[in-house]
């Protein structure tokens, strides 16, 4: 059994998913289970398990995905408005252990959530 996340076979292309987006430090792609209209996954191709997992050398990386994210908004005309989320741990609702930004849009969102 691999011992990679399923999101680093996803990166390596073990397992398919819809990218919409790659360079030297991320991809992003379409989440399988979408909770909005766009739903879109930023992870890096670090395997950092969770933000609880974060060292100061990460900051600029971490800063990268929400960079990305702003640039896929724009590319999905979500001109309304957006949300994006990082659940952290089993509290959080975390059910991947690869660092990942959620980039919603397309609906109103409500606050606080569930
Ligand atoms: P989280 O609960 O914050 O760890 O988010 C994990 C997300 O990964 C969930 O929104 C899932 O729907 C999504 N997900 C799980 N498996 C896949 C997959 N094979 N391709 C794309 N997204 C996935």
């Amino acid at each position: 059994m691999s011992e990679k996340t399923l999101f680093q076979q996803i990166i390596d292309r073990e397992v398919d998913a819809d990218i919409v987006h790659e360079d030297d430090r991320c991809v992003a792609f379409h989440d399988i289970d979408p909770q909005a209209p766009t739903h879109i996954l930023i992870v890096p191709r670090t395997p950092i398990p969770s933000l609880d997992d974060l060292a100061p050398e990460d900051k600029d990386l971490v800063g990268h995905l929400f960079v990305v994210a702003r640039e896929l908004a724009q590319e999905e005309g979500l001109d309304g408005g957006y949300r994006t989320v990082i659940n952290c741990g089993d509290d959080g609702g975390q059910s991947v252990y690869h660092l990942h930004l959620h980039l919603l849009g397309g609906r109103p969102f409500s606050w606080p959530p569930g």
